[in-house]
């Protein structure tokens, strides 16, 4: 029986830099995956698929609505190969999972191909094309998630469908009926609006992103708007039914009326859950909690002591970066060190366009908390760098304390922002007041100018270009 200093159970982004940074540190390490290919649900069906086909179906909406503003003109009609433009997508899947096979080889981590369940708390036995039995002195599970949905909906996976069956249809849809105005929602629902389906976004709460800042989110829905998606919000579902190929999706509105939406696919984007099937976390001593994640202590660690548990499958944020901060903090903690993750500071990003990007406390959180605070804000339409582009929806918003101006919060929407809400992170981690963001240059013209002038506002309502 093969011997590990450490085993793994799932190479997603939490599973696999887990493995890495283990191996850097000295272990002798195994990763145990059910599928054939590694990378887990953000490689595969997740974050990479979904920016694929969210940059293509961009580079259509810019050819066939922006090109001729720039003067660009193309003799023609512009069509779109959505064969294609999938294919494209599995390519860079394809590239990405192989690039973690290389980083597998590279760092001696030995992979195993099937599905791993404890026989007991070092014992683990894989069935499937590598079955057999492995032992190991400590343990990750990293087993991640799979999408939720509700009681009353039969997930058909032709018309009534998840993000992963939404990543590889065959068709443009005519009507895709979304259920649930989340990050899954609103970023599946903006590739096949801009494809020239017909959307409607049907969500419980009065807002879309309901956990994001509320001014994100009314800027977000004026956008879907503008792209004449219906935003359908305090809409409770209460039933999805598939007639041949139509779809029924009947929901209650705030009066008490039920309204009737008819689509040709359904997508169910309301949330996921921890995955555990097959695990036999119990045979190991490892408890779950009522909502099914894996219950873990402030050092991610189980209630079998040589167990720990990561990702999306423990408490948190449903992110690959927090899943790889805590890879990383595991691997560590292991080795004796003692690592630190400030979960204030993981960013939240949603990869519209404009993107929406956001760090540290809300304004509804920081009210709840009765912290003082004051408000920078600063639209991107006063950028040279935003006309130049002809981006310039959207602003940056920064939250700074009253009394001592230090940052609480910056939320974000416009063009880059996924890339731009970096600054605020390193801002926040050093502790930086907005007078400090407000002193720093920062290249002309460029979209990063606009968290220079929010800092700006939020320090002495000094912005200089409005
Ligand atoms: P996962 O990535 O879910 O990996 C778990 C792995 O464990 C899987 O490969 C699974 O097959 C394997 N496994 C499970 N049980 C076993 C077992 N018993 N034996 C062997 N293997 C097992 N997050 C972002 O930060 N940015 C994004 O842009 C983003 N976009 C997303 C888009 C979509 C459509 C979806 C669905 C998710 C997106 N996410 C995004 C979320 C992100 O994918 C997850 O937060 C992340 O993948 C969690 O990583 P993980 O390692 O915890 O689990
Ligand atoms: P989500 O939690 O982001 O959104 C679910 C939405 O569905 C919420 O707005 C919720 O109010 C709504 N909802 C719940 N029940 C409903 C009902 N009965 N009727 C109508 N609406 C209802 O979940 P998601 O969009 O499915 O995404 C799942 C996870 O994947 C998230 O945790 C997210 O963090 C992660 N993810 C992240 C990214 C990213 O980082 N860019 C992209 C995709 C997914």
């Amino acid at each position: 029986m093969k011997s590990y200093d450490v085993a793994i159970i799932g190479s997603g982004p939490g599973g696999y830099v887990a493995a890495i940074r283990c191996a850097q540190l000295g272990m002798k390490t195994a990763i145990i995956e059910k599928y054939s290919t590694l990378g887990g649900t953000c490689l595969n069906v997740g974050c990479i698929p979904s920016k694929a086909l969210l940059s293509s179906s961009h580079h259509y909406e810019e050819a066939t609505k922006h090109f001729e503003e720039h003067g660009i003109e193309i003799p023609g009609d512009i069509k779109v190969n959505l064969e294609k433009m999938i294919g494209r997508k599995q390519a860079v899947v394809d590239q990405t999972t192989g690039g973690i096979d290389f980083l597998m080889k590279k760092n001696n981590i030995d992979v195993f191909e099937g599905l791993g369940s404890f026989k007991d708390a070092t014992h683990i036995t894989i069935e499937g094309k590598d079955a057999q039995e492995i032992e190991a002195k400590k343990i990750i599970i990293a087993t991640g998630s799979k999408p939720s949905t509700l009681p009353f909906i039969t997930l058909d996976k032709e018309r009534v469908i998840t993000s992963t069956e939404a990543l590889k249809l065959k068709e443009i849809p005519k009507h895709m009926i979304i259920i649930g105005g989340g990050v899954i929602g609103l970023e599946l629902g903006q590739v096949y609006r801009r494809l020239g389906a017909e959307v409607t976004v049907i969500e419980y709460m009065d807002r879309i992103l309901p956990t994001m800042d509320a001014g994100l989110s009314k800027e977000l829905n004026k956008v879907f708007k503008k792209a004449k998606c219906n935003m359908m919000l305090s809409h409770k579902v209460q039933s999805v039914e598939r007639h041949g190929d139509e779809v029924i999706v009947k929901a209650e509105n705030k009066k008490g009326e039920v309204v009737e939406f008819k689509g040709d696919y359904c997508l169910v984007s309301v949330g996921r859950k921890p995955y555990t099937a097959g695990l036999n976390a119990e045979a190991a001593g490892v408890k779950l909690n009522d909502k099914g994640q894996v219950e873990v202590n402030e050092h991610l660690q189980t209630s079998a002591s040589n167990i720990y548990a990561i990702g999306d499958v423990i408490k948190g944020a449903m992110l690959a970066h927090k899943a790889e901060e805590e890879g990383v903090f595991v691997a560590e903690t292991m080795a004796g060190q003692k690592p630190h993750i400030d979960y204030n500071l993981i960013p939240g990003v949603v990869y519209t366009w404009p993107e929406v990007a956001a760090v540290g406390k809300t304004e509804d959180q920081l009210k709840a908390d009765n912290v003082e605070y004051k408000v920078g804000q600063f639209p991107f339409r006063a950028l040279g760098r935003a006309r130049a582009s002809g981006d310039i929806d959207g602003f940056v918003k920064i939250l700074a304390d009253k009394t001592t101006d230090e940052v609480l919060g910056v939320h974000m929407i416009g063009a880059r922002c996924a890339d731009l809400i970096a600054e605020a992170v390193v801002a926040m981690e050093f502790r930086a007041s907005a007078e400090d963001i407000s002193r720093m240059s920062h290249a002309h013209p460029t979209f990063a100018e606009a968290v220079k002038e929010a800092a700006l506002a939020a320090t002495e309502d000094r912005a200089l270009h409005v």
